[in-house]
């Protein structure tokens, strides 16, 4: 099964369609699109601009991740999106 759900419009999508956010369990950082050794809670996201905007509202990724959200990780998400 590698179809993931997005936090944003909660389409299932293939995984390599999404864009993905774990917080390590390790260190307890959220990392963006981490390699395969990372383990930790995590959320999907579609590459686009609307599910990112979703997701940031009413403190849904924090809920999902059950983590505390940087203000910065948006910002870092959002230059996944245009290098991608
Ligand atoms: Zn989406």
């Amino acid at each position: 099964m590698t179809e993931r759900r997005c936090i944003g419009c909660w389409q299932l999508k293939n995984r390599d369609e999404l864009i993905k956010i774990t917080a390590d369990n390790s260190d307890g950082e959220l990392k963006i699109n981490p390699d395969t050794l990372t383990f930790g809670r995590s959320v999907y996201l579609c590459y686009n601009k609307t599910c990112i905007e979703k997701a940031f509202k009413k403190n849904k990724m924090e809920k999902h991740l059950k983590a505390p959200v940087p203000n910065e990780l948006k910002g870092q998400v959002l230059d996944e999106l245009r290098n991608s």
